[in-house]
């Protein structure tokens, strides 16, 4: 008879997808052990406090979902506040709302009513109307034409991506909501909010009981971790887990600069967004306007894009039709393999926001567990 191993699940990867994925693994009494190669819990939602200022240290992280069960989810670990998400974007000199609504098209146009605007967005569409976009450019061609392509979607683009608009799948842009009221909130979901105290909150409620070990990395040991427990949850890059062996998935990187600012205010918004090609930074957040805090101080962060290289974070799926292909092979390999269960942004390549991550985990945990545990915990 197999001796009994230490743990039921071992989980790799202590983000949302790991810890909410140990939450409902404890609650039906299975012995769970977390790891994490970095020196804290949280993935990249982590916050770290600067003086009472809560700084995402991976990027600014909005909390938004349609979802009332994994509003209410969230809602037992943190108290959400009231932020809505409303982005300014400089562009050759000019500020504009985000997204794109009746302020951006009055910014742009001097239209101001909803009348105007739509003639306008008709007038600068229909050359693009009428064909299947097959890239992003197409696709804001289609969506709001070139004078909003030209302002607030190119340049920005193409430095986040660091590749031609023509070569980027058209979903990313489809992101971004196009309404004709004076809206500035960047989502359109039900639920938005920051949970109040930064989101340690949630990942450190979720892990509450679990052991967590932190700076391993399972992939330096992958014997030793599997021998500890009789099912892998793993979160980490997909490629990575099956040594690269059907090539490289791509990712895009992001380098963070964080800045402590003796000012009480430095740009009056949480998200600033820089358009222009010739700025080499995608956003500044201050952080502080998150939780509306009123410090004498302030943290403000430049978010770089940067070309991923092995070793650099993977913060963003590269899913254009050439890694795609790669992906759906390497998805088989993972569902062909015993005792493994992947997750995650990075085990499923996807652009997943966070209320898609809790979703996916919760279906996995369902899917194991039995549905009525997502309604009993
Ligand atoms: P991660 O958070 O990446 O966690 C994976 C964990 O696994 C990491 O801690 C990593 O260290 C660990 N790990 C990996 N490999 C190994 C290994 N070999 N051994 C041990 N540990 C390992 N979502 C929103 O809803 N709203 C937003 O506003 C938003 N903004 C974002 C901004 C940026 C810049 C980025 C990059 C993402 C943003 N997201 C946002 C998405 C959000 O961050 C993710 O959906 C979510 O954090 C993913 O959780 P995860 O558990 O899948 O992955
Ligand atoms: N985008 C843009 N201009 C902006 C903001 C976003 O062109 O000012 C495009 C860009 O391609 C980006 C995509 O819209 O990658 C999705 O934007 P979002 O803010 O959702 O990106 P994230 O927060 O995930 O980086």
């Amino acid at each position: 008879m197999a001796a009994t191993k230490e743990y039921d699940y071992l989980i790799v990867g202590s983000g949302l997808y790991g810890a909410t994925f140990a939450y409902f693994a404890r609650k039906v009494g299975k012995k769970c052990l977390v790891i994490d190669k970095r020196d804290h819990s949280g993935g990249n939602i982590f916050c770290r406090d600067e003086e009472g200022i809560n700084v995402h240290a991976y990027g600014a992280h909005i909390f938004h979902t349609n979802d009332t069960g994994i509003w209410n989810f969230v809602n037992r670990f943190a108290t959400f506040n009231r932020y809505t998400n409303s982005p300014v974007a400089l562009s050759k000199g000019k500020l504009y709302n985000l997204p794109f609504n009746m302020n951006t098209f009055h910014q742009l146009w001097g239209v101001v009513t909803p009348e105007e605007a739509k003639q306008k967005i008709e007038e600068q569409t229909a050359p693009y109307a009428g064909k299947e976009p097959a890239n992003l450019e197409e696709q804001a061609l289609h969506l709001v034409g070139p004078d909003v392509y030209n302002a607030l979607i190119r340049e920005y683009t193409e430095k986040q991506w660091g590749k031609s608009a023509r070569e980027l799948p058209a979903f990313i842009i489809r992101r971004l909501p196009l309404r004709f009221t004076y809206d500035n909130n960047y989502f359109t979901d039900k639920y938005q909010g920051i949970p109040a105290g930064g989101y340690n909150k949630i990942t450190e409620g979720l892990l509450e009981g679990i052991e967590v070990r932190l700076q391993q990395d399972f992939l330096a040991d992958r014997d030793y971790f599997k021998s500890l427990a009789d099912t892998v949850v793993y979160t980490g890059q997909l490629d990575a887990y099956f040594d690269f062996r059907e090539g490289q998935l791509e990712y895009r990187s992001l380098r963070f600069e964080h800045k402590r600012l003796q000012t009480d205010n430095f740009q009056g918004n949480a998200v600033v967004n820089y358009s222009d090609a010739a700025v080499p930074y995608t956003r500044i957040i201050e952080h502080k306007h998150f939780e509306f805090g009123t410090q004498p101080h302030t943290v403000i962060t430049y978010e770089y894009p940067e070309t991923w290289t092995p070793g650099k974070e993977c913060y963003y799926p590269v899913n254009d039709d050439t890694n795609m292909a790669i992906f759906r092979i390497y998805d088989q390999l993972a569902q062909a393999e015993e005792g493994v269960l992947f997750g995650g942004r990075l085990a499923e390549y996807r652009y997943y926001d966070m209320h898609q991550v809790i979703g996916s985990a919760m279906t996995a945990a369902g899917r194991i567990f039995g549905k009525d545990i997502l309604d009993r915990h």
